[in-house]
């Protein structure tokens, strides 16, 4: 399998090279040359690792079958999720595919255990004793689950920067407790901005680059447009299928509706290549919060980031530019690259571009946008827990909600996509339901939660107290090239 740019000006190239570049050279981004088709008779058999390597070794054709299990049987490992790979929870006609079992307990763990690895993998085939230096800009959930993937990976050092007064106090403890002899975190007096551009700019500094090579060391990221973290989230799609049939939810080849909360446009990628692969699909809900640049896109075909930021309780998904939709665009003009590079080029120099009539109409019926406000997140939030006993995190409520909006019929089952704990968000759940206690810090919130909900507490956060901090480095968003320099001992 060979990958190419959604711009075309770039060489083909092996799924190796593309996970060790991120992003191709034209600026585009790397996308399969062709879609293998992948739909077995067996799937509601398959367990969750099984279905990864068969799917991987569809993608990676330069890697062994040796290899791939490698990958897979360490990323999905009882360590790292110690109650599966993926959970399963029945609501009336809505299943709940929970994908936050992993270190972190946010769906981000899925694709962030197998990246590092496959990167890992990648260099050794692409020439090289090279150590990477991982360098990640965080609002919080990616810095955590890319700590995590990266803790102790030979070959491989993280460094994450975060606003020190920017990201919640669970997010802070979380990352400044990661464990690991490669790990380095770094608070930044500044905003998420500030921090990303610290990062760009020691990306971009090229003496600092050649002082590196000479000692075999290079930068990398970990971002979502790298290939490498959207290929595992193709995985929980056949997996969450196979569980309906397993549970006789729907029979085998029966259409389903698929909701994703998204901001990047990656998750739910990633569910319509599952799509293309094989999976039957009635409809994909693409669900926003009032950051929603998507739902405009695809239900009026302006995709229009001028209009101001909103900071929600579902901060995972504030997002103007979401980055993967550059792929989908890719596809559903028919793997158009001159197109495509035209308008995101016009979205990079204006701030908006426009999707014609004939173009929308050949997704229009399968990808639908909508979007929820704060409010009817916090009611649905509300509404479930009361009728069902569950509790929904604020970004899987926003889905929740979207779905109930544009299904006028509910004969199909719903797949909802659950990206985090409510455990991760305690503040937004509680206030939700009406129970947020003033008397009582962040960190005192999950313990009252479980008493309130009796749902458990994912183990990785029922310890985060008790963790020693092994971070607390501090720097003026001016220092951070500087911080990076001493850290790796360049200076
Ligand atoms: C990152 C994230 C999302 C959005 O996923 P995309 O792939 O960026 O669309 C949704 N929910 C949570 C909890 C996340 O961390």
């Amino acid at each position: 399998m060979e990958y190419i740019s959604t711009r075309g000006k770039s060489a083909a190239v092996s799924a190796a090279a593309a996970i060790v570049q991120g992003i191709a050279e034209d600026g585009g981004l790397f996308v399969p040359a062709s879609i293998p088709t992948y739909f077995p008779q067996n799937l509601a058999d398959l367990d969750y690792c099984r279905l990864a390597k068969d799917i991987f070794a569809l993608y990676l054709t330069d890697f062994t079958a040796d290899e791939i299990a490698q990958v897979v049987d360490e990323a999905y490992s009882t360590t790292s999720f110690p109650d599966g790979a993926v959970g399963t929870v029945s609501l009336d006609n809505t299943e709940i595919l929970e994908l936050w079992h992993g270190p972190t307990s946010a769906f981000k763990d899925m694709a962030l255990q197998v990246l590092p690895r496959l990167l890992v993998k990648s260099l050794a085939k692409t020439g090289g004793n090279k150590e990477i230096i991982i360098l990640v800009a965080t609002s919080g959930d990616t810095g955590t689950a890319a700590l995590e993937g990266f803790r102790d990976v030979p070959h491989t050092q993280i460094t994450v920067f975060y606003p020190k007064e920017g990201v919640s106090a669970i997010q802070e403890l979380q990352m400044n407790t990661t464990a690991g002899n490669n790990t380095c975190v770094i608070g930044v007096q500044g905003n998420f901005d500030d921090c990303q551009n610290g990062v760009k700019m020691i990306f971009g500094d090229k003496d600092l680059a050649v002082k590196m090579a000479a000692q075999g060391k290079y930068f990398s990221s970990a971002n979502s447009i790298n290939w490498g973290r959207l290929l595992p989230q193709i995985v929980y799609y056949f997996y969450g299928y196979g569980q309906l049939v397993a549970k006789q939810r729907i029979a085998f080849g029966e259409e389903i509706d698929i909701a994703v909360p998204t901001g990047n446009f990656g998750d739910i990628l990633a569910g319509w290549y599952a799509m293309k692969m094989g999976l039957p699909v009635h409809q994909f809900i693409c669900a926003s919060n009032c950051n929603n640049v998507l739902t405009d896109a695809l239900e009026k075909g302006v995709y229009d980031r001028r209009r101001p930021f909103h900071k929600t309780i579902s901060p995972s998904m504030d997002i103007l530019i979401s980055s993967n939709f550059e792929r989908f665009i890719f596809d559903i003009s028919g793997n158009d690259s001159e197109y495509t590079a035209a308008v995101f080029e016009q979205l990079r120099d204006e701030g908006v571009f426009t999707i014609s009539d004939s173009l929308r109409e050949k997704f229009a019926a399968k990808m639908r946008g909508g979007y929820a406000d704060e409010d009817s997140c916090k009611a649905a939030i509300k509404r479930v827990f009361e009728r069902y006993d569950y509790l929904l995190d604020p970004h899987s409520a926003v889905a929740y909600q979207v779905a109930e909006q544009l299904r006028d019929d509910d004969a199909s089952v719903l797949l909802l996509v659950s990206t985090a704990s409510p455990y991760k968000f305690p503040a937004a759940v509680l206030d939700a339901l009406g129970k947020l206690p003033q008397d009582k810090g962040e960190l005192e919130l999950p313990a009252y939660l479980n008493q309130l909900s009796g749902m458990p507490i994912p183990p990785n956060l029922a310890i985060l107290g008790e963790l020693p901090i092994r971070h607390q480095q501090v720097c003026a968003k001016d220092d951070m090239e500087a911080a990076v320099i001493a850290h790796l001992g360049l200076d």
